[in-house]
């Protein structure tokens, strides 16, 4: 009797052979004979719709990497909610080949994967329908060369159900890419630059302890959470930091520079291939966080948070004085120091590029703050650090987030804190602070950025201020600056909240202006008069009185805020947008 050979054309040694026909396989590891039947039994969903179906995928696999699979629910733990999806660690773990002699089928046990929920309904057909949607989209899944791939959908797995709900749910993978590398333990491509996002977070929680369980499970937390290399925070021993020096006082602690023996988590380009390693040792700033261990934990967190989510304020972990056993939190240290003592010591240096350079990045720094639901509640110029690289640029960012909190947190007491000309009418009159009053405090920063000095520098800080800042008094901004930025300024400024705009449309404003400034270049007549408005704005800076005094560091130290005899805000009849005032230099004096 004569056998046909199926398959015969793909059979190949390479592939080495199958231990039930004894041929060479069809594929790597895989018969294309005896392993689809094989796949397809010994298992069931529960529902015959559903086996039908992905019996009928299994029969048709040709590769073993590729097989759908049901995958019961208690085969994968510690499931977590992110967003709209889920992270759980599969048990089984994914189908991966293994060259031992020959290719072998193997698995990738206790891997993080992806899930999602297929339906609200519980109709099955449409669950069917969406799963195998889903399964066409991510067929042609192969990451490609740096390939940001938007029209694959990252490799499917299987389906589940969640026994409690009775909910499929859809496990898959995360997007991989082939030019981040390869991950060491799963051999799939890496989802980010040297970093597996299946292996790599468990690893690097499993690495160190701080001795103390909260704070252990809270850096653990963002361990987990990391999405990069380079944003994962580190328990830091206190013994790996040098040279501690305290470089400042603020209205919550102290600041200190230290420098960093280990050096900030970096991925470097080896021959072509992207590796984890460190940047040599660096100086870092630390600062305490006082209060209650529940409270400093929350200031961490809320730094934590912004950084994962893109602000440009670096973190780089927690330590502790073993001196005094007080936790600091390690973050990136400022060379320039705050926009505050920046402005007083270079304003006669700064052009308005460079100016709207940093407006644009406080702006987009504070829609995210935004974004993320919070509210800053003490933005000032002596919060926003300025960092200079080595190629010359210029980076702002927003810090001292200890007050900031979620929007829908109630206040916690009645007064409040921090540095009067920056606060809202509104909040000195006892309303609630909103994301409102933080685009007032920006209005206040783009004066000081016009004039160069703190706002309202000439008047003491008491409720006398406060009283004239709800009849409508707001600071000056100097000769020369232009008329559309004045009226930007004067919107944040509005005594009615409703009315100023939000942080975005100043981000995109920020935006436009920032790039027509930036090139020197305009696309049509508004952007040719916005140029030459911030051009001659610049020609007058050298014009300007040189000397500027020094203004006592306590001006912008946060204080605590407490007044009765305010009155309903309102804006001042004069400060229209055309009238505004704007003021000549003159040497500041010296005692404030
Ligand atoms: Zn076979
Ligand atoms: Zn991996």
């Amino acid at each position: 009797m004569l056998v046909f050979n199926e398959f015969g054309s793909k059979r190949n040694d390479k592939n080495g052979k199958c231990a039930n026909c004894n041929r060479y396989n069809t594929s790597s590891a895989w018969c294309q004979t005896c392993d689809p039947q094989k796949t397809a039994l010994g298992w069931t969903s529960g529902n015959k719709n559903i086996d039908d179906c992905i019996k009928e995928l299994q029969l048709n696999a040709t590769n073993y990497e590729d097989v759908i699979e049901w995958i019961p629910f208690n085969r994968l733990d510690n499931i977590q909610k992110i967003g709209e999806e889920f992270l759980a660690v599969w048990l089984d773990g994914v189908r991966l080949k293994q060259y031992i002699k020959e290719p072998t089928q193997s698995r990738n046990p206790s891997c993080k994967e992806k899930l999602k929920i297929l339906h609200e309904s519980k109709n099955l057909l449409e669950v069917l329908c969406k799963f195998k949607d889903l399964l066409v989209q991510s067929k042609d899944s192969s990451p490609k060369f740096y390939e940001l791939s938007q029209d694959s959908s990252p490799k499917v797995y299987g389906l589940t159900q969640n026994t409690s709900t009775d909910e499929y749910m859809l496990v898959f993978d995360f997007q991989r890419y082939a030019h981040c590398g390869k991950c060491a333990n799963c051999n799939r491509y890496n989802t980010n630059l040297a970093w597996c996002q299946s292996c790599d977070p468990q690893k690097t929680t499993q690495e160190w302890t701080s001795g103390n369980k909260d704070v252990d499970n809270c850096i653990k937390e963002f361990q987990l959470k990391s999405t990069s290399y380079e944003d994962v925070i580190d328990w830091i021993p206190f013994n790996r930091l040098n040279n501690v020096q305290k470089i400042g006082e603020g209205g919550f602690g102290s600041v200190f520079s230290a420098t960093w023996l280990d050096g900030k988590r970096t991925v470097s380009n080896v021959a072509g291939e992207f590796i984890q390693s460190r940047t040599p040792t660096c100086i870092v700033a630390l600062k305490t966080l006082p209060g209650s261990q529940e409270n400093f934990l929350r200031e961490f967190k809320s730094y934590t948070e912004f950084r994962l989510m893109g602000s440009n304020l670096e973190v780089y972990g927690l330590t502790q004085d073993t001196t005094n056993n007080e936790y600091l939190m390690v973050f990136q240290y400022a060379n320039k120091g705050s926009l505050h003592t920046f402005l007083l010591s270079n304003f006669r240096e700064l052009n308005w590029k460079s100016k709207l350079n940093q407006l644009f990045d406080i702006s987009q720094n504070l829609t995210k703050i935004h974004n993320a639901g919070y509210v800053h509640r003490d933005f000032h110029s002596g919060n926003i650090l300025q960092n200079q690289y080595i190629n010359g640029n210029l980076l702002s960012y927003i810090a001292d987030l200890g007050l900031s909190r979620k929007k829908d947190e109630s206040d916690l007491e009645d007064s409040i804190y921090g540095v009067l000309p920056y606060f809202a009418p509104e909040v000195l009159y006892k309303r609630p602070y909103t994301i409102a009053a933080d685009v007032y405090s920006f209005g206040i920063i783009m004066t000081e950025l016009s004039t160069g000095r703190p706002p309202h520098y000439d008047i003491k800080y008491d409720e006398g201020l406060a009283i004239r800042i709800c009849n409508g008094l707001r600071p000056e901004f100097a000769k020369g600056t232009p008329e559309c930025y004045i009226k930007l300024a004067n919107e944040c400024m509005d005594a009615n909240p409703s009315n100023r705009p939000s942080a975005s449309n100043i981000y995109d404003e920020l935006f436009r202006w920032n790039n027509i400034v930036r090139d020197g270049v305009a696309k049509d007549r508004d952007e040719l008069a916005i140029l030459k408005a911030f051009q001659s704005a610049d020609a007058i800076i050298p014009k300007l009185s040189t000397k500027l005094s020094n203004c006592p560091k306590d001006k912008l130290t946060s204080k605590l805020l407490n007044f009765k005899n305010l009155s309903e805000p309102v804006n001042s009849s004069l400060s229209s947008i055309s009238a505004s005032k704007t003021i000549d230099f003159v040497d500041i004096p010296t005692d404030l």
